[in-house]
């Protein structure tokens, strides 16, 4: 057996014994007992979900927490936010039945928002969530204050885990830069930088109802305007429906 071989067998083998790791982890997980009474309690989009629907939104959160570690930092981790940080991630996914975060493993939960001298890379380090970067590039900060607040008022347009896991899909293509290009066609690249830069510029001359928060950077604009969409989708409709078309096209394309 030449090297080469061996090494690929070993490599072929890791792969192996590593998915059969992770589907153990999913099979062995268990949703805490109350999940859907509080996922009928806190998350519209559930509710508005048919059976089967539920069902599987319910699956998909069991696959997500099963791999991904929520832990408190000085502050406890109760099943609420468990459940609530996943149902975020996977409402922006949902349209994509195959699709998981493959790249992150844990979720800080820290008590307050950061300060501005958190020393850690990364996304929005001085605000209410982060995602990491360099050494934290699979980990992600939320604050359990905003998390609360982003389901107490599911309606407001506000969502620091819609926000921050849109970004986590921005960054899955290798760049966090406001293009996330898993979820735009070829054709579709070009007509939403173009989009991004229009809205960006209107906010600018303020002549846009847009949170000026997206105005920071096509990463931000990006973001902001993703918990807009999920949050106040008739409105994002009748105000700026080009944007809610393209946004329409990337979170729920025709299958
Ligand atoms: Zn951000």
């Amino acid at each position: 057996m030449t090297i080469s071989l061996i090494v690929a067998v070993v490599i072929i083998a890791a792969l192996l014994y590593s998915y059969a790791k992770r589907k153990k982890q999913i099979q062995n997980y268990q949703l805490p007992v109350k999940t859907r009474d509080l996922l009928a309690a806190h998350v519209p989009f559930y509710n508005d979900l048919d059976s089967r629907g539920k069902q599987q939104f319910e699956d998909r959160i069991k696959d997500f927490l099963a791999t991904t570690n929520v832990r408190g930092v000085d502050v406890a981790v109760e099943d609420l936010d468990r459940i609530l940080i996943a149902a975020g991630a996977i409402m922006l996914i949902f349209s994509f039945p195959d699709w998981k975060y493959n790249n992150i493993s844990e979720i800080l939960l820290y008590k307050d928002s950061f300060s501005t001298d958190f020393s850690t890379d990364g996304i929005d380090r001085n605000v209410l969530g982060m995602v990491g970067d360099g050494a934290m590039h699979r980990q992600m900060i939320l604050s359990k204050p905003s998390l609360r607040a982003s389901f107490k008022n599911p309606v407001d347009g506000q969502n620091t885990i819609i926000h921050e896991f849109a970004h986590l899909i921005d960054k899955a293509d290798g760049a966090v830069d406001g293009v996330p290009e898993y979820l735009l066609s070829h054709p579709q690249v070009r007509p939403w930088i173009e989009m991004v830069h229009e809205q960006i510029s209107r906010m600018k001359r303020g002549r846009s109802d847009i949170n000026m928060y997206g105005a920071t950077n096509d990463a931000e604009f990006f973001a902001v305007v993703a918990e807009a969409f999920f949050e106040q989708p008739e409105k994002m409709k009748s105000r700026h429906p080009e944007l809610y078309a393209l946004l329409d096209e990337m979170f729920h394309p025709v299958k």
